[in-house]
């Protein structure tokens, strides 16, 4: 069985400035997962390997380079999830943590909860010897700049998700050669979201969820919608109903659209080995590893593909 891993930098209007920088970043993600499995590791490995890259990235919404909240501050959200036992860990609100997704990680193995919020999830990363950074040290000159001018804007769903305002939150799902699945997402939220608002991002089955029986998903797009539909459990079940990965997720996000009005994005890997990148946004920035083969794109319909030194 061949491993594969997809991964997404965010669906939103992403302006063309920002297109090349995005469209690497993914790649570069999506290779340094690829290599986790390549090596062995599990998809559990690969999907926290591909998402700290990002979260490291100051192109993306996630770690360095978050969107800021009305307060200026950052104010970050993240989910793991192990397809083969349907852990999973999520922090929210977390403010000083250079790469949540690990932490997320760390709760998931460490506690008995699912997830630790703010204050608690500080605590807790400090009582297991995670470092801390100096919250400021996470904001770039970009963001503080996008959130000045932006700030006393309040826009609907549709337009914040097809506007160049909101910003890129990032994922990855991956199966390993044992044909375990797993997924993670990571995010800044929404830029100018009320202090302490936390969206689907960490939220088990709404950003994110993985179950060997039918396969991983990581989504992205307007956080309130995605609740709404619990978009990754809605597009497993139609999975589970015996339709493609692409299927199910188009038929999905096109829910969302029509019931709440919101866009998005969505990644999916199956134990198969077969997996989808769908967005009803503008844009959204995503890359795939599949065989030795790197598959990515950012506008609808795009797939460009490049073959990797074996
Ligand atoms: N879903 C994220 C949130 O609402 C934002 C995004 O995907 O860009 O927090």
């Amino acid at each position: 069985m061949s491993a594969v891993i997809v991964v997404h930098g965010g669906a939103w209007a992403i302006p063309d400035e920002l297109a090349k920088a995005s469209v690497d970043g993914v790649k570069a993600a999506a290779c340094e997962g690829f290599a986790v499995l390549k090596g062995g590791g599990s998809a559990l490995d690969a999907v926290e390997a591909a998402v700290r890259t990002l979260e490291d990235n100051t192109v993306f919404n996630a770690g360095h380079g978050a969107a800021l909240n009305s307060e200026g501050e950052v104010e970050l959200d993240a989910i793991i999830m192990d397809g083969r036992t349907l852990a999973s860990g999520a922090v929210s609100s977390v403010k000083n943590i250079a790469n949540p997704v690990s932490l997320a990680r760390a709760v998931m193995e460490k506690t008995s909860h699912a997830m630790l919020t703010s204050r608690g999830a500080n605590l807790f990363a400090e009582s297991i010897g995670v470092v801390t950074v100096p919250a400021d040290t996470l904001v770039t000159e970009y963001e503080r700049e996008e959130w000045e001018k932006h700030k006393n804007y309040v826009t609907g769903v549709m337009e914040d998700f097809n506007s160049q305002w909101a910003h890129d939150t990032v994922g990855a799902v991956a199966v390993d050669s044992a044909g375990n699945v797993a997924c993670a997402t990571s995010t800044g939220g929404i830029r100018n979201k009320m202090v302490g608002r936390v969206g689907d991002s960490p939220v088990i089955g709404c950003g994110g969820y993985a179950d060997n029986l039918s396969g991983a998903v990581s989504c992205t797009g307007h956080g309130e919608s995605i609740l709404k539909v619990t978009l990754a459990r809605l597009i497993l079940s139609h999975i589970e109903q015996g339709k493609s990965a692409e299927d199910s997720s188009q038929a999905s996000l096109q829910y969302m659209g029509d019931r709440v009005h919101g866009a998005g994005g969505a990644i999916v890997v199956c134990p198969s080995g077969r997996w989808a990148a769908t967005f009803t946004t503008e844009r959204m920035a995503w890359a795939a590893v599949d065989q030795d083969v790197l598959w990515y794109g950012l506008n609808p319909d795009e797939r460009f593909k490049e073959q990797l030194s074996k």
